[in-house]
């Protein structure tokens, strides 16, 4: 296999032995430690950890937001060495533009990688339709419930078909009915566009029913303590998997794995 086949075909994300270091004048937080993950494409990678842990900071290194103090990060089999543009972001707060309406949001995108109009136009159409935001077009962000501007802030993360969509804790501020409902939207999401998903979040449920594989984290500094496969079909409901012994299993085996880490 060429170097170039491999570039195209191989591993979606990987960290190799990364360790993160913050330092200030007065102090020196090591944030993450000796983390290695991959995520080959079309993966749901979740993970877990508490507050504080550098879950975060494990988004951002892939993201190219920060450096490595040691260790390596690659993205599509080539380094990362600066701020990545292959990548979609979903943050904890939608982050709209108040002025705009929805579809205007979603091609603020469009606007900043300079894309080309009808392309991103169609684009965000078919975002809006998967989404379910059909009919909220030219709704401003004040119009909509939290849950709904997720979903817009979803549609504008994907409009330029990112290879890796980075979620950090995208549900937290939600209620725990939008939360479910939202879940159960971006599993069929993920199959239908076939995005490799990096998530972070505290919520042992809401990993192991997104996840294709959860890895579970230490509190700081960060590493990861366990990786857990989770064997569910890829196509998720919640009322079933809820049921399901598998996910009871999983859950309890990373509740018990995180009160060990305490
Ligand atoms: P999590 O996402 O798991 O809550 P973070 O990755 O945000 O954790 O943060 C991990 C640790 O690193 C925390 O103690 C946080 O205060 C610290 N930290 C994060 N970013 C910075 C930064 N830019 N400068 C200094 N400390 C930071």
């Amino acid at each position: 296999m060429t170097s170039t086949t491999a570039t195209l075909t191989g591993t979606a994300v990987e960290l190799d032995r990364v360790t993160v270091r913050f330092r200030s004048r007065r102090a020196e937080t090591t944030a993450v430690e000796d983390v290695s993950l991959r995520a080959e494409p079309g993966e749901f990678v979740t993970i877990v950890g508490p507050s504080g842990c550098g879950k975060s900071t494990l988004l951002k290194l892939v993201a190219g937001l920060v450096r490595p103090t040691s260790g390596g990060v690659s993205l599509r089999g080539r380094p990362v060495t600066r701020a990545q543009t292959e990548i979609g972001f979903v943050f904890q707060r939608a982050a709209l533009l108040e002025w705009r309406d929805v579809r205007r949001n979603i091609l603020l995108q469009a606007e900043m990688r300079g894309m080309e109009r009808g392309a991103a136009r169609r684009r965000a159409d078919e975002l809006i339709e998967l989404t379910g935001l059909t009919g909220f077009e030219r709704a401003l962000p004040h119009e909509l419930s939290g849950g709904m501007q997720q979903r817009v802030s979803l549609c504008r993360a994907l409009l330029h078909r990112p290879p890796v969509l980075l979620m950090d804790e995208p549900f937290g501020a939600l209620d725990a009915l939008t939360r479910e409902q939202l879940n159960t939207e971006l599993n069929r999401i993920w199959r239908e566009t076939g995005t490799t998903v990096l998530l972070v979040t505290h919520s042992i449920e809401e990993a192991v029913f997104l996840g294709t594989r959860v890895e579970v984290m230490s509190p700081r500094p960060g590493r990861i303590v366990r990786t857990l496969p989770v064997d569910l079909p890829a196509a998720r409901d919640y009322a079933e998997v809820m049921g399901d012994e598998r996910f009871d299993r999983l859950a309890a085996g990373i509740r018990a794995e995180l009160g060990a880490a305490h």
